[in-house]
């Protein structure tokens, strides 16, 4: 789903599988790899790169918060039958809720991409460029 860690610790690649359970995916490690992504991608343009991004913000950053009351995840349980918590305004105050806030205020910054002569559209994401 685009997350990679359990407990805010990364693991054996390919092997997430082996430890999924309700403290999996952390929010900020997505937000990292999101950001680290956005860095690869321009470094060396990769379709690989760009479906890792959008597996990563559809799956897991835009699940991550509150509908309602606009509250984030610490972390997006795979446990089956897991839940989402979200963190409460005034009480919790994770690494999460400092990067949540940033996550869903920076939704354009993976759509496009260029370079000298060539435009790279990466999201399907509603938006105009100018
Ligand atoms: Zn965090």
């Amino acid at each position: 789903m685009g997350g990679n860690s359990f407990g805010e610790y990364f693991g054996a690649p390919d092997g997430l599988n082996d430890r999924i359970g309700p403290h999996t995916t952390e929010t900020c490690n997505t937000y990292n790899m999101l950001k680290l992504t956005n860095h690869l991608f321009q470094w060396n343009v990769s379709a690989k790169e760009a479906d890792f991004y959008e597996r990563g913000l559809f799956n897991h950053i835009l699940a991550s918060q509150d509908p309602v009351h606009g509250g984030v995840t610490y972390f997006l349980s795979l446990a089956m039958g897991g839940h989402k918590h979200f963190e409460s305004k005034f009480d919790d105050f994770t690494c999460c809720v400092g990067t949540g806030m940033e996550n869903h205020a920076s939704y354009g910054s993976g759509i496009y991409f260029h370079d000298h002569d060539k435009l790279y559209v990466n999201q399907f994401i509603a938006s105009t460029l100018e």
